[in-house]
């Protein structure tokens, strides 16, 4: 938007005015304008110019949003009722139900609540004689913040009864900050504190960048003109370097993305003072770093080009941590939508790039006001506008269909907005939430931790159960506990608990994180158990972990924990790691069981098999038989050259090494109330898995038996279900391997 002091005429406004007007939209401006410039002939702003120059000023800032003609209307006629002998009964008689309302919502919106008590020369941000206060609660006399929010409440009431009003407000305060030097010093610093409290965070709202950032340098100058002229003056002294830079990364930028099939266009991107002293404090970063930063935008015509030509962005120079947000995907309460990343370029120093499509650029600096620029121009920008209409209804989950300009600013006001309502915090702060929403959910938006904290809730200083529904204007403080976690209930929907998916996610979280937690411990502790059992020491998890297919172990143990990994998948999976050999730490009972186990033919066990003399197969090596007539298979290397070359294909078979069995001698302790037939169901158990007992010694002491058994197991796999099975007999304390030796 350009900045203008200066008084615009009203041949100036009528060019500006879009070019779909109809001839009697017009004539409605003519009309309202010479209603407007009659009413207030007498009048001079503080500047000494006539005072209708204010109200074209404001037509002309409509103008250029591209609102509908009875907006323009209603701007070049907000002031008369307030300030002049024209009654709301004169407009609606001249302009109908229409601009009436729009003038008389501007005309309310001017007695809010003054946000600085102390100000004894209070008055509004006009040019205009004091007016009357609304009354507020005596309550909240006296403290700033308690006044800012009353102030935002009332702002977001009328905004819900029609958003127009917020255009023409919005109109009228940015022309009254253009031109803030005329107005008496004492009201300066007010007018626009107030600005940065109430007028910024509405513009936001809507999304109505062009307006915002103006509004927030107008403001910030005054408020805090220490601060500006310092940024402004370091932004100044580096200008030419910066630029002659810039020019330098848009003509690679643009090279790079050409050779990708990437249309884009690249600017520039301005950085505001305000943001820049905004990112300086809530970054903490001196000046030189957000100096220093570069910043360019990509405009590129669709959304796949947007990742696309962010992949190419980020594989050319290294991405920065932590600065990557896809409001594509994700976006912003307001609609906005854009990738965010910075680089660090060639130069080692760091590039931000904003990337958008022409459609998200249009609705980041207009926000809702875009939607009339859609209107206008070729049948794409008509089909983006439906596309926009289409993605905000899903968003909001809009009911019925939205056909036109007018139509939206009705559901507007009917849907977006009441189906928020706007919270304060103690602080004073504003939050908007689902309607529905319950302390709980307030909570959550908040702090995630004051969500697992929340046990009760005070709203306007009165206790609230927590399932009360909190309602616009509410002042909600959230009662904690030190420590804790959420309550199942909340996760219950008939209890109406939580409303926000947001809060419900959380909660989720928490529980599983807590879950996770016990089942971590109930892992560790089931499979250090085992392994004490089995006799094992110094186990690599990490090892174990990965082979299994964990990241970590204590994924596994939590799994383990959990039920869904049993304890003998882990136990099989170590005995077949080749050093389970030297965890038993003594060598074969018998030697290698001989060839006659040693080959499997796939699908014809027992077959008489000779090994091929012509390649000597060893163990491991890739083998195949040939049967022969009457000496049953013969096994050959599978790169044998008698092999490659025989006719006879359909005579030769898979096969393959068969397993080589051996058992190893372990010592085992069972510990048991001695009782009738015990050993002899120890024995039965063990015949049973065709376990040799290779030497066995009893002890009774006081009814106690302390059995003390070798037996020869295969694996650990077969011991431990060994160990499990002889602990499940009846009477039976303890079965656990002992020391080796
Ligand atoms: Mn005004």
């Amino acid at each position: 938007m350009k900045s203008t002091n200066s008084a615009i005429p009203l041949e100036k406004l009528l060019e500006q005015l879009p070019e779909k007007y109809i001839g009697t939209d017009r004539d409605l401006i003519m009309r309202a304008y010479r209603v407007a410039e009659e009413a207030h002939r007498e009048q001079t702003r503080h500047s000494g110019e006539p005072y209708i120059n204010h109200c074209l000023s404001v037509a002309s800032i409509l103008a250029e949003l591209r609102v509908p003609p009875e907006v323009i209307a209603a701007g070049l006629l907000h002031d008369t009722v307030e300030d002049t002998s024209v009654t709301l009964a004169d407009i609606r008689r001249d302009f109908g139900e229409t601009i009436t309302s729009l003038v008389d919502g501007v005309t309310k919106l001017t007695h809010l609540p003054r946000v600085s008590r102390g100000d004894q020369h209070a008055g509004n941000d006009d040019d205009k004689q004091e007016t009357e206060e609304i009354p507020i609660a005596p309550a909240l006399l006296g403290r700033k913040e308690d006044i800012v929010s009353e102030t935002l409440r009332k702002t977001f009431l009328a905004m819900g009864k029609d958003v127009r009003v917020m255009f023409i407000k919005l109109a009228d305060r940015l022309h009254n900050m253009r031109t803030l030097s005329y107005a008496p010093e004492h009201k300066r610093k007010r007018i626009a504190q107030e600005t940065l409290d109430i007028f910024c965070p509405v513009a936001n709202r809507l999304g109505i960048w062009q307006i915002k950032w103006e509004l927030e340098d107008l403001a910030f100058r005054y408020v805090n003109p220490t601060k500006y002229r310092e940024i402004a003056e370091l932004l100044t002294e580096k200008r030419p370097d910066r630029e002659s830079q810039l020019e330098t990364i848009k003509e690679n930028l643009v090279q790079l993305l050409a050779q990708n099939n990437i249309k884009a266009e690249i600017s520039g991107r301005p950085k505001h003072i305000y943001s820049i002293y905004k990112k300086m404090q809530k970054k903490d970063k001196p000046f030189d770093m957000v100096r220093d930063v570069r910043a360019v935008r990509l405009i590129v015509p669709d959304i796949p080009s947007c990742y696309a030509a962010l992949g190419i962005i980020h594989t050319s120079w290294r991405p920065i941590k932590d600065e990557f947000d896809d409001y594509i995907a994700a976006p912003k309460d307001n609609f906005y939508q854009s990738l965010h990343t910075a680089v660090i370029y060639e130069d080692r120093r760091p590039l931000e790039v904003q990337i958008r499509t022409h459609d998200m650029h249009l609705n980041a600096e207009y926000g809702i006001a875009a939607h009339w620029r859609y209107k206008e121009g070729t049948k794409q920008s008509d089909k983006n506008y439906e596309q926009h209409i289409n993605s905000l209804r899903s968003m909001m989950e809009w009911g019925p269909d939205v056909r036109d300009a007018a139509e939206f600013v009705e559901s507007m006001h009917t849907d977006v907005f009441q189906d928020r309502v706007y919270i304060f915090t103690p602080r004073g702060d504003a939050i908007d939430l689902p309607a529905g929403s319950t302390p709980i959910d307030f909570a959550y938006h908040v702090h995630t931790d004051i969500g697992h904290c929340c046990r009760g809730a005070r709203i306007n200083g009165k206790l609230v159960p927590l399932y009360q529904e909190l309602k616009t204007g509410d002042q909600v403080e959230i009662l904690t506990a030190k420590r804790g976690g959420p309550s199942r209930d909340w996760l219950n929907v008939n209890l109406g608990l939580v409303k926000t998916q947001r809060a419900r996610s959380k909660i989720k979280v928490w529980f599983k994180k807590q879950e996770d937690e016990q089942n971590l411990q109930q892992g560790r502790d089931t499979l250090e158990k085992e392994l004490q059992r089995l006799g094992l020491k110094d186990i690599n998890f990490e090892k174990m972990a990965r082979e299994l297919n964990y990241k970590t172990p204590d994924e596994m143990f939590i799994e383990l924990g959990n039920g869904d990994l049993p304890v003998s998948k882990i136990i099989k999976q170590f005995s077949q790691q080749e050093e389970v050999l030297d965890i038993f730490e003594i060598s074969p009972a018998h030697s290698p069981a001989t060839s006659t186990n040693a080959i499997e033919v796939v699908g014809l066990k027992g077959m008489l098999t000779t090994m091929g003399r012509c390649c000597n197969p060893m163990p491991g090596e890739p083998i195949i038989g040939f049967v022969t007539r009457g000496r049953g298979a013969t096994i050959h290397r599978q790169d044998c050259p008698n092999i490659l070359q025989t006719k006879d294909r359909e005579r030769l078979l898979q096969v393959s090494w068969g397993h080589i069995e051996r058992t190893y001698p372990v010592p085992i302790k069972i510990k048991a109330y001695d009782r009738q037939g015990l050993v002899n169901d120890i024995s039965n158990l063990l015949a049973d898995e065709s376990i040799n007992i290779a030497d066995v010694a009893v002890n009774t002491n006081r009814s106690i038996a302390d059995l003390r058994l070798v037996i020869e197991v295969k694996d650990l796999t077969q011991l431990s279900r060994i160990l499990t099975r002889i602990e499940n007999l009846p009477n039976v304390m303890e079965a656990h391997r002992t020391n080796p030796g």
